[in-house]
């Protein structure tokens, strides 16, 4: 059976010329005795936005890894796909995250709920996870609620599993279901049932993506209760722990953390709590990559900056239509934004400095961040232009992106 390591990473490459920036990561936190399981991740909707395809992943992924000698494991995900596009990503996946959030609230069938509720009826009143100090209280009531938010999401990542099976065969590839782009959050005792259902349903998931408490805005710093997030994040594990007994789920299952880069507030608790009780953790950073490319591009001065700027231009401008698909995850203050003409006067290091992720440095501006996160199209659409920039400035936009992903995040995460 295909096994995903402990820890592993998400790295979405937009245009598909970081592979190796990536990859260098992953090879620096080897060196430096943290085992890494790089993932290619792309999602449809990058694919369409970019005019890419799923084969573009793969031989991106296999030209870097032999290029640079990559010994170890490493994965090309098909990322949020349902039935509607999965089959465009079967020959040249090996890691399926199953996205079936929009059918979170459907109601089921009755027959269906008042199954579900009887087979887990023997869950009634106080249910003890080992390591969690306070019972979850289950109630009849919330049995039900659960089955009219979560069976016919369950029984849609069955149907998708079973499709993929088909094709690829058992244990060919990795499986992870995700439920992260939903408005309320999961509990840790939604996750204990529905974990439960989807051992029940023959998914052998090996990563699963719960919408945390917080905010998880793309590109920028976690915005949340911290003290409430750390709690769950730790009873999430420990109920992880308990359904792999009880359930027969995979040993390695661990939780998956979407939009999950520059989260550096809560970096500290995920570490601590991965190390207190061993367990793995997949992260998906997809977008940072491409920010760190327009970072490049500005540190480069001259022409380099100047695409920086156009680009900002361009998705000051296109503002309604940039952020639109991603209004439940980001929050810009368009009234902030500076106009053109202002960003015109900087210098390369002043660009920089506003879109590089540290908090510290007073120039720092996570509105233009979250903008330049949703501009990606814009860059898209500059063809030659943007991507012979990426070629020639590839230097200093390498040592960004790699430099970005080690330090930032494979260190303070995985550590
Ligand atoms: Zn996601």
């Amino acid at each position: 059976m295909m096994i995903l390591g402990k820890y592993s990473l998400g790295t979405g490459d937009r245009f598909a010329h970081q592979g190796k920036a990536q990859l260098k990561a992953s090879l620096l936190a080897k060196e430096a005795g943290i085992e890494i399981t790089p993932v290619w991740n792309k999602s449809h909707r990058e694919h369409k936005t970019i005019k890419s395809g799923p084969a573009d992943v793969r031989k991106e992924a296999d030209n870097t890894v032999k290029e640079l000698g990559w010994a170890e494991a490493y994965f090309v995900d098909a990322d949020h796909i349902n039935m509607n596009n999965v089959d465009e990503f079967i020959p040249y996946s090996d890691f399926f995250t199953l996205d079936v959030a929009d059918y979170i609230g459907n109601p089921p069938e009755k027959a269906d709920a008042d199954d579900f509720v009887k087979r887990y009826r023997i869950f009634l009143g106080e249910l003890t996870i080992p390591g969690i100090g306070q019972p979850f209280h289950i109630t009849e009531e919330f049995l039900k609620e659960l089955a009219n938010n979560f069976l016919v999401a369950i029984k849609e990542a069955e149907k998708i599993y079973n499709h993929i099976e088909k094709v690829k065969g058992k244990g060919n590839f990795i499986t992870e279901v995700s439920m992260d782009e939903v408005e309320t959050p999961q509990t840790p005792a939604e996750l204990f049932f529905i974990l439960a259902e989807i051992a029940a349903k023959g998914i052998p998931a090996q990563t699963i993506a719960p919408k945390f408490t917080g905010r998880f805005n793309k590109g920028v710093d976690y915005v949340g209760d911290i003290k409430q997030f750390t709690k769950e994040f730790e009873e999430d594990i420990l109920v992880i722990r308990q359904v792999v007994k009880e359930f027969g789920l995979p040993e390695n299952l661990k939780l998956s953390v979407h939009s999950g880069s520059d989260k550096f507030s809560i970096y500290e608790p995920m570490n601590r709590l991965i190390k207190k009780h061993n367990t793995g953790l997949h992260i998906k950073t997809a977008g940072t990559t491409w920010l760190e490319e327009a970072i490049g591009l500005a540190e480069s001065e001259g022409k380099g900056l100047s695409i920086a700027k156009k680009i900002y231009a361009k998705a000051l401008d296109r503002f309604e239509e940039l952020t639109a698909p991603y209004a439940s995850v980001i929050d810009i203050n368009y009234k902030t934004l500076p106009s053109p003409d202002e960003v015109n006067k900087w210098t390369g290091s002043k660009f920089a400095n506003t879109l590089r992720h540290n908090q510290e440095n007073p120039d720092y501006n996570p509105e233009i961040r979250q903008l330049i996160h949703c501009g990606y199209k814009v860059a898209a659409e500059l063809g030659n232009e943007f991507t012979d920039a990426l070629v020639e400035f590839e230097p200093v936009i390498e040592k960004n992106v790699t430099q970005n992903l080690f330090e930032r995040h494979i260190l303070p995460v995985f550590r």
